[in-house]
C-alpha cells in the first residue's frame, strides 16, 4: 500500500469511503473492506453510520494504530460553534477515544472562516483527532483558513477525478503540505462507462475502476477514498498497486477533464474554483 506522512501522521494513499451504507449494510461494508485490506476508512456525522462503521473497526481487531479514520463535522454544528461538542459526540457514536483526521464537512458563507476553523485546533491539541482539515473549500477560503488556524491543517477533501480539473486547488494543498483527498474518485461511477477510460483500461489488462484510481495513487499529495458495496468491487479498487500508469496514460486522463464535470453540487457548495 502507498503512504503519504502528513505532520508525521502516516496515512495508505487508498481509503474506504462510506458515504450512503447505512445500517447493517454499513458494518458489513466496514468490515468487508478492512477484511480485503482498506485500512484508511472515511466516515461523516451527517452519514449516519458512525456508529456502525466503529462497530466494524471494533470488530475487526486491529491495534487502533494500524487504522486511520476521518470523520466530519456537519454544517449545523459549524453554525452553533459547538465543534468541540460535534467530535465528542463523533468519537462517542464511533467508540473511539481519537480520530485520525477530522474535517469541517462544508464551508458556511454567512461565518467568519476564522470560527469555523479556529475551534479545529482546539480539537487537535485536546488530542481528540491527531490531523484537522477542510472539506470543499476553495482555494481562497483554504489560504484564508490556513492563516486563520494556529494549528497547521493537514487536509482538505474535494472531488475529483479526471472529469474534474482541480489543478488550483491541488497546487495550493501542495504548497501548505497538505493530504488532498479525492471524493467521488471515481465520479460516483459515472466515469467507468466513459469508452475511453474503457478502452485504455483494457489495453493495460486492468479494469476502468483500477485504471482510475491508479491515476490518482500517482498524483503527488493524493489520497483517494472509493466507495464500494460489493467485496468484488472492493477487491478490484484494492488491488492496483501491481502496475503504473506511464506519463502518456497519466495525461490522456489529466485531458479529459471538462467544465461540466462536476457531480456533487448541493445548492449550499460556494462559488467553485
Ligand atoms: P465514488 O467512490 O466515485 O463512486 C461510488 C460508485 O462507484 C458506487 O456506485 C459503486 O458501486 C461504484 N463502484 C465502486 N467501485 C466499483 C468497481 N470496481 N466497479 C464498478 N463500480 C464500482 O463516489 P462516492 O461514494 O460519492 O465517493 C466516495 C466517498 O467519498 C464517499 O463514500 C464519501 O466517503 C466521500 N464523499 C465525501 C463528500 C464530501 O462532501 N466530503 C462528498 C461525496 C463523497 P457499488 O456501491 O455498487 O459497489
Amino acid at each position: 500500500m502507498d503512504t503519504l506522512t502528513i505532520q508525521d501522521v502516516t496515512i495508505p494513499k487508498l481509503g474506504y469511503g462510506t458515504w450512503e451504507l447505512s445500517g447493517d449494510a454499513a458494518r458489513q461494508a466496514t468490515a468487508t473492506a478492512i477484511e480485503v485490506g482498506f485500512r484508511h476508512i472515511d466516515t461523516a456525522a451527517v452519514y449516519g453510520n458512525e456508529r456502525e462503521v466503529g462497530d466494524a473497526l471494533a470488530d475487526s481487531g486491529l491495534p487502533r494504530d494500524e487504522l486511520f479514520v476521518t470523520t466530519k463535522i456537519w454544517t449545523d454544528a459549524i453554525e452553533a460553534g459547538r465543534q468541540m461538542e460535534a467530535m465528542d459526540e463523533s468519537l462517542q457514536r464511533l467508540g473511539l477515544e481519537h480520530v485520525d483526521l477530522v474535517l469541517l464537512h462544508w464551508p458556511l458563507s454567512n461565518r467568519p472562516v476564522a470560527d469555523q476553523v479556529g475551534p479545529l485546533g482546539d480539537i487537535q491539541k485536546s488530542g481528540k483527532a491527531r490531523l484537522i482539515g477542510v472539506s470543499n473549500y476553495t482555494t481562497s477560503m483554504l489560504d484564508e483558513a490556513v492563516k486563520a488556524s494556529d494549528v497547521p491543517l493537514a487536509a482538505i477533501q474535494v472531488e475529483y477525478h479526471p472529469h474534474l480539473d482541480q489543478s488550483k486547488l491541488l497546487c495550493a494543498a501542495r504548497e501548505h503540505d497538505m493530504m488532498f483527498t479525492s471524493y467521488a474518485p471515481l465520479g460516483q461511477g459515472e466515469l467507468l462507462n466513459n469508452p475511453e477510460i474503457m478502452e485504455l483500461a483494457k489495453d493495460k489488462g486492468v479494469t476502468p475502476a483500477q485504471y482510475i484510481l491508479r491515476w490518482h495513487m500517482q498524483q503527488e499529495n493524493v489520497t483517494a477514498i472509493p466507495k464500494a458495496s460489493s467485496r468484488g468491487h472492493m477487491e478490484e479498487n484494492f488491488d492496483i498497486f501491481g502496475f503504473e500508469l506511464n506519463d502518456a496514460e497519466m495525461t490522456r486522463l489529466f485531458d479529459m477533464a471538462r467544465p461540466d464535470g462536476r457531480v456533487v453540487d448541493p445548492k449550499w457548495a460556494p462559488a467553485w474554483d
